[in-house]
């Protein structure tokens, strides 16, 4: 008997972790998702205020699992993250309201403001039709220095 060929049924790690992600909603990443549906679109939250805002409510959930379950649900689909500067990241929920919406941020302090804008909408559309790429999205984010910070 030829021994079967196993490999070839076992998903890549990647494969096999998303598969695992996808099907289990802990109770924790739950917390951590209707936190943000809560609050709703609009919001950008680093890890340590949604840690704050988790431990008002009694949650008990360590800053550790809150940057793994932030980057496994970046990871799903659910929400989206934001490069400050230095280290810094903010975290927003994904909605399809607002697609395709940009970000200035106060590379200070953190606040972060959103905008609008059908010319950088436009200039991505266009460059990717001029290279032949497929359009995915067009986000800008602008570095800043807020008016409390300058
Ligand atoms: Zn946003
Ligand atoms: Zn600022």
């Amino acid at each position: 008997m030829v021994a079967s060929p196993r490999y070839i049924a076992l998903p890549s790690p990647l494969e096999n972790e998303l598969h695992q992600k996808g099907r289990r909603m802990t109770p924790q990443r739950k917390k951590v998702l209707s936190l943000f549906q809560e609050l709703g679109s609009g919001i950008h939250l680093s890890a340590e205020e949604i840690h704050y805002k988790l431990t008002q409510t009694n949650t008990k959930i360590s800053l550790a699992t809150i940057y793994r379950t932030l980057r496994l649900l970046v990871t799903m689909g659910f929400l989206n993250e934001l490069e400050l500067s230095e280290g810094g990241h903010r975290f927003e929920l994904l909605s399809d309201e607002k697609p395709d919406h940009h970000h200035l941020i106060c590379v200070r302090c953190g606040r972060t403001e959103e905008f609008e804008s059908a010319q950088v909408l436009q200039t991505g559309k266009s460059a990717a039709e001029k290279m032949g790429f497929k359009l995915i999205e067009s986000t800008l984010n602008v570095r800043a220095l807020c008016p409390s910070c300058y």
